[in-house]
């Protein structure tokens, strides 16, 4: 069932859990997420990055997604990651994306709260949900580099009071792609951000690849979605490494999907905690 950011995070609010977001980039990647969606029973985020807008996918990532969201009741978002701005969301918001992100961490705060706020009225009336970011995140996804940034707390009650997004990325020492070293997050912005009016459900991108305790305490903080690019890349790849000896097609393409299902199992567990997804309302 395909439904908004909103909804999801709604849920994983009363649930004190967390909905993965995992980026799609064919669909062997799809049906991998989905086989461990369906398995565990927990509402997904499927995201399009900028590097699958770049290689030619949306339009038929879009179809993929939808239609195999209508043949499911569990929760389904499609999601655009790190969009770029009003043209760009307006695009997908066209092609059925129920949510977007804009990410203006990297502008000055009047001018990221401006195009914030023309892609919030835009998403609003297509019923669709927005996600925008304070504090620019590190490391490099889709061959954009971030500036690690930590999110400045006195930036973020003026920004939601203005915006009113429907959930907020913050940096916290988090970074995209695979960490070398265990990273070490600022836990007590997570909870200075909590405490703050109408603070809508706080993101953490950049979640490959971090020490699963440190995934739990940012979930009990607060956090309620979490970014999952790089380590269903990692295991994909790895799927098709192990197996390209034997030559053979599409034993090769289900055991990569197998490797990023066990992925996706894993991190729905660890984000879920004991919460469950009572099913179709
Ligand atoms: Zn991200």
């Amino acid at each position: 069932m395909l439904t908004t950011l909103k909804d999801v995070l709604t849920f994983a609010e009363e649930k004190n859990a967390a909905i993965p977001h995992f980026n799609i980039d064919n669909l062997e990647t799809i049906e991998a997420i989905m086989d461990g969606v369906e398995a565990e029973q927990w509402p997904v985020i499927l995201s399009v990055g900028q590097g699958a807008i770049k290689a030619g996918q949306v339009v038929y990532l879009s179809d993929l997604v939808k239609r195999i969201a209508s043949e499911t009741d569990i929760p389904v978002v499609l999601f655009l990651d790190h969009g770029i701005g009003y043209e760009q969301a307006k695009m997908v918001l066209d092609l059925g994306f129920t949510s977007v992100m804009f990410d203006g961490s990297r502008l000055p705060l009047e001018e990221n709260i401006r195009i914030s706020r023309q892609v919030k009225e835009l998403a609003e009336s297509y019923g669709a949900s927005i996600e925008c970011e304070l504090g620019s995140i590190g490391g490099v996804e889709d061959g954009m580099k971030g500036g690690h940034n930590l999110v400045d707390l006195s930036q973020v009650e003026p920004f939601v009071q203005a915006v009113h997004p429907d959930a907020l990325a913050i940096g916290i020492g988090n970074a995209h792609g695979m960490y070398k070293a265990a990273p070490s997050f600022d836990f007590d912005r997570i909870r200075a951000c909590r405490q703050m009016k109408d603070i809508p459900p706080l993101v953490l991108h950049g979640g490959s690849g971090t020490p699963d305790p440190m995934i739990r305490k940012a979930i009990e903080l607060g956090i309620r979605k979490i970014n999952v690019a790089t380590e269903l890349r990692m295991a994909f790849m790895e799927g098709l490494e192990e197996t390209v000896g034997k030559r053979d097609f599409y034993p090769m393409l289900k055991h990569a999907k197998e490797k990023v299902t066990a992925v996706v199992v894993q991190k729905i567990r660890l984000f879920r905690g004991s919460a469950v997804w009572e099913g179709k309302e």
